[in-house]
């Protein structure tokens, strides 16, 4: 199987190729030329096995030049037992008639981007082995919070590579702060912005297609690769659990082989959504993808009008790991529901980039349409949720209940009782202070991150994960911030070029 880029057709590279590379030269996203199918046998053939070997089935659809040891090696690693919290990896617990929320956030950093960012430099490593063998990876990483974490303590001491995270500086979760400035490694460095994700995302892309830049980095023996939602290696472990989703929803007896269920995601860069919609196309029986947004709700007006208009007021919400206004991974679907138009996509990322907007035509957003639902819920509802929700015997971190509230209403609206699978992204521990606020009382003056934390355990008796509450102790390595200007100094400065 053969990759291309959304916004030049000419491009055929491998899956090695698209994964050590990141981004194709041209700006564009590699995307698989033909999405694999599967069928009801493949799907029951699923039922019963546990998470590595249902990965490795799935992966080796879309990794070809893998051979079946390196898939093995690198799935084996990934997701090998006591790295998950849940024999199950990604486990679903029903919260509700017909919701079923999976959780995804049982990782070493518990968020939901552990779930790719724990199997990425095990692929990445392979791939550069194939592809570009003594060159030193360097991973720059965008974060709005969870990936640069993630990120970070997959790719730590990895041999043959270095990782550098930007994150906003007022952006992020105290807890979420914390886990990257006292991250370990000696490959691994994390500098603030002052700025918001989209700054720091755009001054990554900025530096990963600069080619003075990348000539620099050669003359040095280095190559840039992402470990961002833009690159094909985090989006293919995404499709797993969603295809293994459905697998433990007839293993558990909710449904049966051939029913066809709804996903419910909590929206940022469109990652984790998409990957629902590559699971759909290969053949899972998806209804509905709903797509769930914080007050920054570009993404619901785009899915029920056709126009992106990133034109608006930013928010910084209490879910801030969806506050993106440029969603990256959209250039993905409409690669593919424009039958790979990579004009036409040329034509609108352009738009997008000078005059912050840009309209479908109408053939595809009527497919839009069809695929898709949309909602958005802002802090004082995900607030409300997550008291509710609790109140029901369910804790939710903020992401999650952005989730839960547009399936609530997105399931009254329409009537629809179909099964609903609700993506769960976090650990409600990394934002104890908006979840503490939801479902208990008043925050005493000076408290602080990790008294918080023991209030919410006090409030609710649920576990913190050691690794959060660990963090208290841990000392600050990290403390640097720059301005969205100097990031290539910064970049430069930490790999020792001149
Ligand atoms: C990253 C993240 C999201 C958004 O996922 P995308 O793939 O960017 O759409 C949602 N919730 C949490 C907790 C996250 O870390």
């Amino acid at each position: 199987m053969l990759y291309t880029s959304t916004r030049d057709k000419s491009v055929h590279v491998s899956s090695s190729q698209a994964i050590a590379q990141g981004i194709s030269k041209d700006g564009g996203l590699f995307v698989p030329e033909e999405i694999p199918a599967i069928s009801a046998d493949f799907i029951d053939s699923l039922v019963g096995l546990d998470y590595i070997t249902r990965a490795k089935k799935v992966l080796s659809l879309y990794l070809t030049d893998f051979s079946e040891e390196e898939i093995d090696m690198c799935v084996s690693g990934a997701y090998k037992e006591g790295k998950f919290s849940s024999k199950k990896v990604a486990p679903i617990r029903k919260i509700a008639d017909g919701g079923n929320v999976l959780e995804l956030w049982r990782g070493p950093t518990c968020a939901f981007k552990d779930m790719a960012l724990q199997l990425l430099p095990y692929l990445l490593t392979v791939a550069a082995k194939k592809t570009v063998a003594d060159k030193t990876i360097v991973i720059l990483v965008a974060t709005s919070g969870d990936t640069g974490k993630a990120a970070l303590e997959g790719f730590k001491d990895v041999p043959g590579t270095k990782i550098m995270v930007f994150y906003p500086e007022d952006g992020v979760s105290p807890m979420q702060k914390l886990q990257m400035t006292t991250q370990e490694g000696s490959n691994v460095c994390v500098c603030a912005i002052n700025g918001n994700f989209d700054d720091a995302q755009s001054g990554v892309k900025a530096i990963f297609t600069n080619s003075d830049v990348a000539a620099k980095l050669a003359e040095n023996g280095m190559m840039f690769s992402s470990a961002n939602s833009i690159n094909w290696g985090r989006l293919v472990p995404q499709i797993v659990y969603y295809i293994s989703a459905y697998a433990d929803l007839i293993e558990n007896g909710t449904i049966k082989n051939g029913d066809e269920i709804n996903v419910v995601v909590p929206t940022g860069n469109f990652g984790n959504i998409l990957a629902a919609y590559y699971a759909k196309r290969m053949g899972v029986p998806v209804k509905t993808l709903v797509c769930a947004s914080n007050a920054n709700n570009v993404l619901t007006d785009f899915l029920k009008t056709g126009t992106y208009d990133k034109n608006r007021s930013f928010y910084a919400t209490t879910s801030p790991s969806m506050d993106i206004l440029i969603s990256s991974n959209l250039e993905r679907l409409l690669f593919h529901l424009t039958g790979a138009d990579d004009a036409k996509i040329t034509d609108w990322m352009n738009a997008l980039s000078k005059d912050g907007k840009y309209s479908v035509d109408k053939e595809v957003a009527d497919k839009i349409f069809a695929i898709f639902d949309a909602g958005f819920c802002d802090d004082k509802e995900t607030a409300k949720t997550i008291s509710k929700t609790y109140k029901d015997g369910y804790l939710c971190d903020t992401h999650t209940a952005v989730a839960v509230k547009v399936y609530e209403e997105y399931a009254q609206r329409t009537g629809d009782k179909t099964e609903t699978v609700i993506a769960s992204t976090a650990n409600p521990y990394k934002f104890s202070a908006a979840v503490l606020k939801a479902v208990g009382d008043e925050i005493p003056e000076g408290a602080d991150e990790f008294d918080q934390v023991k209030l919410l355990i006090d409030e609710t008796g649920e576990p913190c994960p050691p690794q959060l509450a660990n963090l208290k102790d841990k000392p600050v390595r990290f403390k640097a911030v720059c301005s969205k200007e100097d990031m290539t100094k910064t970049v430069y400065d930490m790999l020792g070029i001149k």
